[in-house]
């Protein structure tokens, strides 16, 4: 099977009334923890890949990885998602490379960190729709900042500096015609989203329902939901880490995101904490290692249990054979017709 579309799998996903996750790779083992996850449980997937990524891997690894994941993993409806694009030119090189789908962020200006304007925003991520659309490929937006920081993106400031507006969320997805918008409800990039359990005053669940009244037909995406469990920091704490105690989102409030709208579900920073588990323990409980096999196994082991299970929680497990993949010449025929 080849890549799909993101727009299919979002589509199929509000049909069936589930979520699914969008996990970050860098490398073949994350790539090949996701896969493996998705076969366990048989879910669609989303892989996604950050500017960040993208250079790490030097794009054409990250690409070609990608295609020997179709190769191996054919019973699987598999997209590629570019996380976080700064500009149309960063979009357009996605879309030139093969990604099925992309995020323009124009919620914050080219350099990834300064809020940016709504009349930015809105000239932005319209102008990648038209350039996505004609080949199919899908549009996730951005309404609102997130707070915290990854891979050098993101405003630095508190998820509550920035929320979304549910009015302006609107106005935003009927002047862009974008297929999922992401919003600003309280989370945060990285380890550290939340000093405490978080609670109404922290992460607006509300603020989320009250977008999906307005919007019940937009597929809509929650960032930084990492649930950061404690099991996971305990491992690298005990094995010679030295996080500071944090919070993240906890899988009720995604599910109960769920059954409001939500149809992606951003996570990164879980996988990142069990990989860097399980590497730890190898290196503590056998210092005579030095073959890298002998830690990137059991690695990928660890985040393969942390995706399926989150495919699970999401509700997109059982989901891989629902449904055929629409060429994305398809797509953007059908995209055309509704423009018309
Ligand atoms: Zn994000």
């Amino acid at each position: 099977m080849p890549l799909v579309s993101m727009r299919q799998v979002l589509d199929e996903a509000a049909k069936g009334g589930y979520g699914v996750g969008a996990f970050n790779v860098n490398n073949m083992e994350q790539i090949q923890s996701i896969m493996e996850a998705a076969r366990e449980t048989q879910s669609p997937v989303i892989v996604q890949a950050s500017r960040g990524a993208r250079a790490y891997s030097q794009d054409r690894f990250l690409y070609h990885l990608m295609i020997a994941a179709t190769e191996l993993y054919p019973e699987i409806p598999t997209v590629l998602h570019l996380d976080h694009g700064n500009s149309p030119e960063t979009c357009k090189s996605a879309i030139d490379m093969g990604f099925t789908s992309v995020m323009m962020d124009g919620s914050l200006m080219p350099d990834g960190k300064t809020p940016s304007t709504f009349e930015y925003n809105v000239e932005v991520t319209k102008k990648v729709v038209e350039m996505a659309h004609a080949k199919g490929v899908t549009v996730e937006g951005e309404i609102g900042c997130l707070g915290g920081i990854e891979d050098g993106h993101g405003s630095g400031g508190s998820g509550l500096d920035h929320l979304t507006d549910p009015a302006q969320a609107e106005e935003f997805v009927k002047l862009t015609g974008l297929d999922a918008l992401a919003i600003a409800i309280g989370t945060s990039h990285g380890a550290y989203k939340f000093a405490k359990q978080p609670s109404g005053d922290t992460l607006k669940m509300e603020t989320l329902i009250a977008i999906h009244k307005r919007l019940p037909n937009t597929h809509l995406v929650m960032h930084g939901s990492s649930s950061v469990p404690k099991d996971l920091q305990d491992i690298i704490n005990q094995y010679g880490g030295k996080l500071k105690p944090t919070w993240g989102v906890p899988v009720e409030e995604i599910q109960l995101g769920i059954k409001n709208g939500v149809r992606k579900i951003n996570v990164d920073t879980d996988n990142r904490l069990a990989i860097t588990g399980a590497i730890r323990k190898v290196f503590m409980e056998k210092p005579e290692e030095f073959d890298p096999r002998s830690y990137m196994k059991p690695a990928r082991e660890a985040m393969k249990k942390v995706v399926a299970l989150r495919m699970t929680q999401f509700g997109q497990a059982g989901h891989a054979k629902d449904y055929t993949p629409i060429p994305l010449a398809e797509m953007a025929k059908k995209y055309e017709a509704v423009a018309v």
